[in-house]
């Protein structure tokens, strides 16, 4: 992933360089902020990281047998997967059912593409799927959103023409949960940029609202950069996020705005998007992310 990969710079640096512990962990600790703020990581969080890993390598000493850089760099790793959600894997089944999702996100971000692979993922798990087309916004979305379930073999719940994306939500919901479905979609509008979104976030409150979700998913480009902190921080504050869902990660982007939405919104990443297909969907591991930014 180019931008994080310039961590890999840092790390190769570190081991190629001599001289007293110290100044070592000083110069390596400074590598690694110039890595991660060009790609795109909300510097605060760069700063808590270096804090982190500085503190750490100056009072923990290395296991028997292990240098004091490969310490140090299996102490970036850790603290790095340790941002990305800790060792395990996160929780993708729902605790019970029938269980709402509300997805969330600007547009373009690939929110009803991602309600689509999702509904794909959980049919293949073997429930029963609906979605409900509530983004009354972007012209096509309905019909996208129609074909796409046509596709995966999920119900599907729209009412085209509409505005009324609240009522549409409220309505599908209930709609699909007496058509028996167990995990519920509910695609919103996204068409506020940056920085001028208040009426999105305003009907993001109120579709949360009316239909009370389990689980509000941010859907957030790889690419998005720095704004996606503001961002997250934004819909976390209309609707709080209960996870993230990065798509576009096959693309050329640089990837840290995930990690900055995900300190943000204080949520786990659950998805990552890797291409356009229903299929190209994954379940985040952070470990397996982390050992690969770091190479
Ligand atoms: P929405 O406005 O957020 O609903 O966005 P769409 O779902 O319409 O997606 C916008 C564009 O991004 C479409 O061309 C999608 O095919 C594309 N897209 C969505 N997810 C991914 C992904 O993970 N990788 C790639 N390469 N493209 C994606």
């Amino acid at each position: 992933m180019p931008g994080l990969e310039d961590l890999r710079r840092a790390v190769g640096k570190l081991l190629k360089r001599s001289g007293p512990y110290e100044a070592l962990v000083k110069e390596y600790v400074r590598d690694v902020q110039r890595a991660l703020i060009p790609a795109d990581v909300n510097v605060r969080l760069v700063f808590e990281l270096t804090r982190r890993i500085r503190e750490r390598a100056l009072q923990e000493r290395p296991p028997p047998g292990v240098s004091r850089r490969e310490w140090l760099v299996k102490i970036t790793y850790e603290e790095l997967v340790k941002l990305f959600g800790g060792d395990g894997e996160p929780e993708v089944k729902p605790r019970y059912t029938p269980y709402v999702i509300m997805m969330v996100g600007v547009q373009g971000s690939g929110k009803t593409t991602t309600v689509g692979k999702l509904a794909k993922f959980y049919r293949s798990m073997g429930y029963r799927v609906g979605v409900v087309a509530a983004d009354t916004y972007r012209p096509g979305a309905y019909e996208q959103l129609r074909q796409l379930a046509d596709r995966v073999g999920a119900m599907f719940y729209g009412e085209p023409g509409s505005k009324d994306a609240v009522g549409i939500a409220r309505r599908g919901v209930e709609e699909l949960r007496k058509r028996g479905a167990e995990i519920i979609i509910v695609d919103t509008a996204g068409r506020h940029g940056y920085g001028e979104e208040e009426a999105l976030l305003e009907e993001m409150k109120n579709i949360a609202e009316a239909i009370n979700p389990d689980e509000v998913m941010l859907v957030i480009d790889a690419a998005m950069g720095q704004k996606s902190y503001d961002l997250a921080k934004r819909f976390h504050e209309a609707t709080p996020i209960g996870s993230i869902i990065v798509t576009k990660m096959d693309g050329t982007a640089k990837g840290g705005g995930a990690l900055s939405a995900v300190a943000a919104t204080g949520a786990r990443i659950k998805f990552i998007g890797t291409g356009e297909d229903v299929d190209e969907l994954e379940v985040f591991r952070p470990k397996r992310f982390v050992a690969r930014i770091l190479g």
